[in-house]
């Protein structure tokens, strides 16, 4: 089944497991039956979107993240290269392939496309069997690509992103918000009594809530570019870029109480009998000079302080 854009929603593609479900081809042609030849050659291997304009392109790859684009170039209003211009200079959708697919025969054109970050480019009208080799070629590319990059910037055990990324991430959010002006936000977490609910439950059961908290705080932050690490042990560490001081803290406050509403019985608690964490946060505002240092130090105080005022509470101060 051909999928537009008004039929497909996020909640139906989620329900497909990472693993199991056919990759997702987002094609872009401005002709039907352009798309509808290209749904003959990969219906039946993939799941096949379409757009039709460069617009509705843009709309879908939002949506969807395809796993790759065939990519028409000449299109009214809004060209391919535009879109694949625009496409690469987000992160979210940056990482796509996009495969050019063009009645265009000139090599200078080609040497524009494959500058633009496209990974490959194919003459119209097409080869069943090659446009479907090379397909198949970039989706295998690109699989080992994210494999890699689950494998260096992921937590094995939570899912959620590991040190080495949050340390590159914070350098990079750190230098955009003295640039632009704009807040930037950190919550430090840790749980609380966890050594006891090891000694209590077992290392396998700690493990356990390691997952069940990182995933439900992960599921806490909405903002695409939140960004939650597991900083160490039982410790992780939120990123919130372009969020203010205050917003940063209702957010701590939620992230407390969702955690509280997990209810993870914790016999060895001093001071709940569920699982809590204690958190510390701080910003900058537009003005204040700042160090990557400094605020992973003033965060890091204002975890103790909640440690120390009781736990299973937020404390915070923003860099002056
Ligand atoms: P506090 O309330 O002051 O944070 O006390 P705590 O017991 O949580 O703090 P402490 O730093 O003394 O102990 C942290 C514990 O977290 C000890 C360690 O065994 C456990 N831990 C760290 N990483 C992991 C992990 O990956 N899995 C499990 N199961 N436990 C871990
Ligand atoms: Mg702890
Ligand atoms: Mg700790």
């Amino acid at each position: 089944m051909l999928n537009s854009a008004s039929q497909i929603d996020k909640v139906l593609i989620d329900q497909y497991p990472e693993q199991d479900r056919k990759p997702r081809l987002l094609v872009v042609d401005d002709q039907p039956i352009n798309i509808q030849m290209l749904y003959q050659i990969f219906g039946a291997d993939y799941q096949v979107f379409m757009a039709t304009s460069a617009e509705q392109a843009l709309a879908m790859c939002q949506k969807i993240l395809p796993d790759l684009i065939l990519l028409d170039i000449v299109m009214p209003e809004m060209d391919g290269f535009a879109v694949c211009s625009q496409l690469k200079a987000e992160a979210e959708t940056a990482k796509i392939p996009v495969i050019f697919l063009t009645a265009l025969n000139d090599a200078q054109q080609e040497t524009h496309g494959l500058e633009l970050g496209a990974v490959d480019f194919i003459s119209k009208p097409v080869n069943p069997a090659v446009v479907r080799a090379r397909v198949k070629t970039q989706l295998m590319l690109k699989q080992q690509t994210d494999l890699l990059h689950q494998l260096v910037f992921l937590d094995g055990l939570t899912g959620v992103y590991n040190r080495r990324y949050f340390d590159q991430q914070l350098e990079i959010e750190l230098a955009r918000s003295l640039r632009t002006g704009d807040p930037l936000s950190l919550i430090m977490f840790d749980i609380d009594y966890f050594k006891r609910y090891n000694d209590h439950y077992g290392h396998l059961a700690g493990d356990e809530c390691l997952r069940k908290i990182a995933l439900a705080l992960k599921g806490h932050l909405r903002r695409p570019a939140d960004l939650l690490a597991r900083y160490g042990g039982e410790e992780f560490v939120c990123i919130l870029s372009e969020t203010s001081f205050e917003a940063a803290m209702e957010l701590a406050i939620g992230m407390e109480q969702r955690v509280r509403a997990l209810q993870i019985a914790h016999l060895g608690s001093e001071m709940s009998p569920n699982v809590t964490i204690s958190l510390g946060v701080t910003g900058r505002s537009g003005e204040a000079p700042c160090t990557v240092a400094a605020l992973l130090a003033k965060a890091d105080a204002q975890l103790y302080r909640a440690k120390a005022a009781g736990r299973g509470r937020v404390c915070g101060e923003q860099i002056a």
